[in-house]
């Protein structure tokens, strides 16, 4: 017998029939034998339209305190309503709120990290042969108040749960049938991965692949959860996300790129003329974490050599840019550099894959591709397993569609998208 942790998005409960359809799913996995217990979503786009609620109640910055309150209710209402279809199929279902499922957090409202995961009654339902179906996205804080994780949220409660009960797998349902080697709503020939390593996972989320939320992801490395990401709409296998496995002789194996990652919510800001001493970098980018925006990638230029000065670039999330242009025109004067320039629409594309570890020719193929795509690059940053280029946002979805054709990752038949739209 195994114990399951099956986590449907909002999208896979988006009403009363995709409700029922779910019930079903459920009841079946835990007739074949299976112990399981269940984390959802909100309905739909329950969660953005109860923040547009409270923007007409309250303008402007509301109580977070309040603002958790609402919308944990949005989950509240998919679990007792689950609940009650899968005791309709004839099998006790019974909902946790986050609190009650043990999910303790600090008292950061709106972005609550967990502390400790204590599911008592949700174990307690599985033994009796219950179903435990438990509200994503949500905690109790050390303050016994309501807290909720973040947009997103619900992944990481389900692979918390996983972890805490340690469960055989924590099964994430989306709208497409797992992890492709691009987003298949803008690559229709993009190729479902079958399996994938949590690194490469944790590079695909960090660097704007939509499907899994980054916090998850890194939980899921921490703990040791296996995942399988898979569609609610479909029995097909989806993809298989490894954990805690080395990288041997079998995974030499596997593809040189697992896929590519795309990210077209940034901007860039360049401090020009920087003079050249020790400190300067600390300073400029202190300034803008200070200022509570974090910095994506960064690239200083060699100083010239007879002005010593050198220009610094970074680029940031697109709805960051204002405040950290402020951060660094604060620092003008006193450091004495020539301006500051903000470039908002900039895109990001990453090449991911742990294969290229071991084989030097896969920035020169990348950037071949990108030139004969007529693709401008204006930023270069790598990680071990990661190649990420900046490029004007208008460029970007070409771009990804020409990396994918010269890595020869394209299928021959269009990836199927069941519902939603990916965010
Ligand atoms: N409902 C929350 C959101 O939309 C949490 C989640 O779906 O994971 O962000
Ligand atoms: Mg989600």
């Amino acid at each position: 017998m195994a114990l399951l942790v099956m986590k449907f998005g909002g999208s896979s409960v988006s009403d009363a029939a995709a409700m029922r359809r779910v019930a079903q799913r459920v009841v079946a996995t835990q007739r074949a034998g299976n112990k399981v217990a269940v984390v959802v979503s909100a309905m739909g786009d329950t969660t953005d339209d109860l923040l547009d609620t409270a923007e007409e109640v309250s303008p402007g910055p509301k109580p977070a305190r309040e603002m958790d309150m609402l919308l944990s209710a949005g989950e509240r209402i998919s679990m007792a309503l689950l609940a009650m279809a899968i005791h309709e199929l004839g099998v006790p279902a019974k909902s946790f709120t986050g609190a009650q499922a043990g999910m303790r957090t600090d008292a950061e409202h709106g972005r609550a990290r967990l502390l400790d995961v204590q599911p008592g009654r949700v174990r307690a339902t599985l033994d009796e042969g219950g179903v435990a179906i438990v509200a994503g996205f949500q905690g109790i804080s050390t303050d016994d108040d309501i807290t909720t994780l973040g947009r997103g949220g619900s992944d990481t409660t389900a692979v918390a749960l996983a972890a805490a009960l340690d469960a055989d797998v924590c099964e994430i349902y989306t709208d497409v049938d797992g992890l492709y080697t691009a987003d298949p709503r803008i690559v229709p020939s993009a190729r479902r991965v079958t399996r994938i390593t949590i690194e490469e996972t944790l590079e695909m989320a960090a660097h704007g692949a939509k499907i899994l939320h980054l916090r998850a992801v890194e939980y899921a490395r921490r703990f040791t959860v296996p995942l399988h990401v898979r569609s609610s709409f479909s029995d097909k296998e989806g993809t298989w996300i490894l954990v805690g496995r080395p990288l041997t002789e079998d995974t030499m194996e596997e593809p040189i790129i697992s896929g590519i990652a795309h990210d077209s919510s940034l901007g860039k800001i360049t401090a020009v003329g920087i003079p050249d001493r020790p400190g300067a970098a600390a300073s400029v980018v202190g300034a803008v974490a200070r200022a509570g925006v974090s910095i994506d990638m960064i690239v200083q230029n060699v100083s010239t050599s007879d002005a010593h000065t050198s220009d610094l670039s970074f680029t940031l999330p697109e709805t960051d840019g204002a405040t950290a242009v402020a951060a660094v025109r604060a620092l003008q004067a006193e450091m004495g550099f020539a301006d500051v320039l903000y470039t908002s629409h900039v895109g990001k594309l990453s090449l991911v894959g742990a294969g290229m570890r071991s084989n030097p020719s896969v920035a020169s193929k990348l950037f071949a591709a990108l030139a004969d795509a007529g693709v401008n690059i204006e930023m270069i940053s790598t990680s071990e397993i990661r190649i990420s280029v900046i490029c004007d946002q208008s460029d970007l979805e070409d771009a990804v569609r020409a990396v994918h054709t010269a890595f020869e990752l394209d299928a021959e038949e269009a990836a199927v998208v069941y519902g939603g739209t990916g965010r």
